[in-house]
């Protein structure tokens, strides 16, 4: 059995995509007395030999399958692995029977085969890990920004950040993947996902809502009944009597007579109830001073901080999963913010030996852009004509301004045109009709004509069915 948590794997292998294939990974393999695992041979049989290392590779694009049967240790290399420039890896767990993992392994690894794994198995892992490692390639990275990873990590698994209830964190719920890939604490990753939420980056959905201590922020506030007069916890709960004819109203246990319970205020005995007298409820007796009241007080008692505070002092924690939305789906395809970061000082400095993130130029985010609408224009299904201009006259801002300036005189108010290069621009067409859409030659003379500028206009795409996809060469 394979258990893939990324959905969008589950959708591509539906679809089947035969060329998509592993190309390389790295294989770790926790041996236990020096003795060979099964699955390592497995893995090899089917995957081929691992590299030898990393070398010089992206970290992010090998992916990593992990063989053993410890728990605690394969957790610890994930929580490692999650850290960094290699965040994003794909990686594997093959050896662990699913039923039983860590919330940290479900969370941190992406794919999980269990004890002598079958060569099906095998495949779906390779085949899941190849397309994870394919998508990952395609986005600009910026590893030192942990929230941006964060997004991408969603992106690329389409999966969310989902609470795990854990006794042992004060909000009785933990983050796993985002307090690891946020390299946080509960608290703290609680509120960065409140902010990335507000941002409009992530989208909430309840899941609960904890009262905790208004001190200390711990989620163990037992309620407690307490004696209104001396305070104490010493209550029992006993039923009440009320006799009509004296109207006094006690506890039974002051009612007590020889044969028949007697009203201690008026010492007649009591004999038929609906008649004499009624049990109108359930009174607090307390042992420590013999004060009875209908209502005892209730008091919430932090056993972190050992205070009491009346519940309507408790503070209010709001526990919800979080998956990505729109606006954190364009920063992950983009990896970069805009316009303000999340929160700079949670950028991490590069190891040593990492390499250098590749760092993008306007132009490179202006050709993201131009491809996003592209493939956007597809999604939909409309028909739209794709042309590529170059600019053969000067080069610069100033001469790609000029022409961008007296296209725009050319073409409809629909039509796009997006910078992709030094002198280079898309201009994207969408029309119903091919004869609205001018043609290459036109807008190069008409360039010419109204600004001296000297443009190639060459067809990407062209106008008859939805465009076709666009290289991104
Ligand atoms: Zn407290
Ligand atoms: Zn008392
Ligand atoms: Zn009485």
């Amino acid at each position: 059995m394979v258990l893939s948590v990324s959905k969008r794997d589950a959708q591509r292998s539906d679809q089947g995509q035969p060329g998509v294939q592993l190309k390389s990974y790295e294989l770790l393999e926790l041996r236990e007395f020096e003795r060979a695992t099964d699955e390592a041979v497995a893995v090899k049989a089917v995957l081929g030999e691992p590299l030898a290392g990393i070398g010089n590779r992206d970290e992010a694009l090998v992916p990593l399958v992990i063989v053993g049967y410890d728990q605690l240790k394969i957790e610890q290399i994930l929580k490692d692995e999650r850290r960094g420039f290699g965040a994003l890896r794909p990686i594997a767990v093959v050896g662990l029977d699913v039923a039983g993992l860590s919330a940290d392994i479900l969370h941190l690894a992406d794919v999980f085969l269990p004890p002598r794994p079958g060569k099906q198995d095998l495949l779906g892992v390779a085949h899941s890990l190849a397309v994870l490692s394919t998508h990952i390639d395609r986005l600009p990275r910026a590893p030192r920004d942990v929230s941006l990873t964060l997004l991408q990590f969603l992106y690329t698994r389409g999966r969310d950040v989902e609470p795990h209830v854990a006794p042992e964190s004060p909000i009785a719920y933990r983050f796993p993947l985002a307090e690891n890939l946020l390299e946080c604490d509960t608290l703290e990753c609680c509120s960065l996902l409140q902010d990335m939420a507000s941002r409009g980056l992530l989208d909430t959905r309840h899941i609960d809502r904890l009262f905790v201590c208004p001190d200390c922020s711990s989620y163990r506030v037992p309620v407690k009944e307490l004696c209104p007069e001396c305070g104490s916890s010493h209550l029992d709960a006993e039923e009440s009597i009320h006799h009509f004819r004296c109207g006094f109203v006690g506890p039974e246990s002051e009612f007590a007579g020889k044969d028949e319970p007697s009203c201690p205020k008026c010492f007649q005995e009591l004999r038929h109830i609906g008649v004499e007298y009624n049990r109108p409820g359930r009174f607090a007796v307390c042992r420590q001073c013999n004060y009875w009241a209908t209502e005892p007080d209730l008091a919430a008692w932090c056993a972190d901080c050992n205070t009491h505070h009346a519940p309507a002092d408790l503070a209010v924690v709001q526990i919800d999963n979080y998956a990505l939305a729109q606006g954190g789906t364009d920063v992950a395809r983009r990896g970069r913010w805009t316009p303000q970061p999340v929160d700079n000082d949670r950028r991490i400095e590069p190891t040593v030996g990492a390499p250098t993130p590749r760092k993008l130029s306007d132009n490179d985010y202006s050709r993201e852009l131009a491809f996003k609408v592209v493939e956007l224009a597809q999604q939909s299904g409309r028909p739209m004509t794709i042309y590529k201009a170059v600019l053969n006259s000067g080069q610069g801002d100033k001469a790609l301004a000029d022409a961008r300036e007296v296209l725009r005189g050319i073409l409809r108010d629909s039509d796009v045109v997006v910078n992709t290069g030094e002198a280079e621009m898309l201009i994207l067409l969408p029309a119903h009709d091919v004869a609205d859409v001018p043609s290459a030659a036109h807008l190069e003379a008409e360039a010419e004509k109204r600004g001296a500028i000297d443009l190639r206009v060459t067809v990407v795409d062209g106008g008859h069915s939805p465009a076709g996809k666009i290289k991104q060469a």
